[in-house]
């Protein structure tokens, strides 16, 4: 049993609720009480195992990264600064099909540490070797979703689709039965894959009742060629092939038009916004007041470290703020807390799990995090919400809480010596 008292909770409940002076109890994985200091402590002080003082700290819901390529963060920095088409083809998928297996646990393992140290406690992936991704979040105890990468081109782990889907198949009876890890289908993109694909992927998805993810109508060059080859755009091919349901989490959906956004909310889909990725490929702006407007769930994902080139959720939490501003000319089109609800309980709801994590509240799921606010850039403090997107970054998460573990503490990331990994990985 933990508790945690003294300390502020921004619970992002259903009335986003801000209990100063509070206290937080965890037992075993669950979050078993939440409530005003004075009385929680005198009841679970003797109790708990261990004893968190949180003066001057903040605990909120650990962050949800909806879109990423973990083992990118071996590629970061490699080609920055070109367009989408010419960074992936002739840049990162000649080296990424070149990957071993260990590349891509260590390549995950790296991510998973820079996450746990920028407060994000569950992500989804989209990669190969995903059972390597499975065994770096094990060691480290963190909440994943295992997206598969599937395409037509021949890469590293198989020479196409069908293979990739036989394999595929191998990793989802593997984990199953994860509590923290679930696998989920990740047809690659329009270019890539082609329709056929996209509907076996889909097939694979209701037979295994599984979520699918994909990039989405990133660039206006995907755009053209799916008006080139299907003669219509992205959004209408899949959705004509019955392929979007409240299932599927479409990445990016820079180049949605008004028609495309209709049947992104009729189908129930969720939409991964990457705004930092999305500026750096000068892919394209997201219509996200549109699409918020239209009642269309959107969380937010960071992308792969090659793109981004960080991993840091409150820095994708402040661009997706000010990007759109900027883009209306309107300061009020997008708010810290519309923001704030994207990184954590949105995210809960793209994965169909927002009855265990995204909030805190008795009976889910410990994934929390604790920002120490005594720091030169968040004093005085006169709106915690406003502080969490504008001003905190992710070197301020000073505790992360996975299903009821401590996975960080002061820093200190748990089950790794952090710097001989980091050692060894600057030899590969
Ligand atoms: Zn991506």
């Amino acid at each position: 049993m933990i508790l945690i008292k003294n300390i502020t909770i921004v619970t992002q409940n259903k009335e986003r609720e801000i209990v100063k002076k509070g206290s937080l109890v965890i037992e075993k994985e669950y979050i078993k009480v939440i409530g005003k200091s004075k009385s929680i402590e005198k009841e679970y002080s003797r109790k708990a195992k261990k004893v968190i003082d949180g003066k001057n700290k903040v605990i909120m819901p650990g962050l949800i990264n909806s879109h990423g390529h973990l083992a990118m963060t071996l590629l970061r920095g490699y080609a920055d600064d070109m367009d989408l088409e010419k960074w992936w083809l002739e840049y990162v998928y000649p080296v990424e099909s070149k990957f071993t297996r260990k590349k891509v646990y260590q390549g995950s393992l790296l991510a998973m540490i820079e996450m746990i140290k920028s407060g994000t406690t569950c992500f989804i992936d989209f990669y190969y070797y995903e059972d390597e991704v499975a065994w770096a979040a094990k060691k480290l105890n963190m909440r994943g979703f295992l997206g598969c990468a599937i395409l037509d081109f021949p890469t590293f782990l198989y020479k196409n689709a069908d293979e990739a889907l036989e394999i595929t198949k191998k990793v989802i009876k593997k984990f199953s039965n994860n509590s923290l890890l679930k696998v989920i289908l990740a047809p690659h993109m329009f270019q890539t894959t082609s329709l056929e694909t996209y509907v076996k992927v889909w097939e694979l998805t209701k037979q295994y009742g599984l979520l699918l993810t994909t990039h989405m109508s990133e660039t206006k060059a995907e755009v053209n060629f799916s008006i080139k080859k299907y003669k219509k755009r992205p959004v209408e091919v899949l959705s004509q092939a019955s392929i979007l349901d409240e299932n599927v989490i479409l990445a990016h959906c820079c180049w949605v038009n008004k028609k495309e956004i209709n049947l992104l909310k009729k189908s129930n889909v969720s939409i991964v916004h990457c705004p930092v990725s999305n500026m750096k490929l000068a892919s394209g702006i997201m219509p996200l007041p549109e699409l918020l407007r239209s009642k269309i769930n959107v969380s937010l994902g960071t992308d792969g470290a090659c793109s981004n080139n960080n991993l840091d959720m409150f820095e994708e939490m402040k661009t997706t703020a000010l990007i759109h501003k900027v883009n209306k000319l309107n300061p009020t089109i997008i708010d810290a807390q519309t923001v704030l609800d994207m990184a954590t309980i949105n995210g809960a709801k793209t994965l169909k799990i927002e009855d265990q994590i995204g909030s805190i509240e008795i009976g889910k799921r410990a994934d929390l995090i604790i920002i120490n606010f005594e720091k030169p850039h968040l004093i005085p403090c006169h709106n915690i919400i406003s502080h969490l997107v504008y001003s905190v970054s992710g070197s301020d998460v000073e505790t992360t809480i996975i299903n009821g573990k401590i996975v960080m503490e002061n820093r200190k990331i748990k089950n790794i010596d952090e710097d001989k990994f980091l050692q060894e990985m600057m030899l590969i």
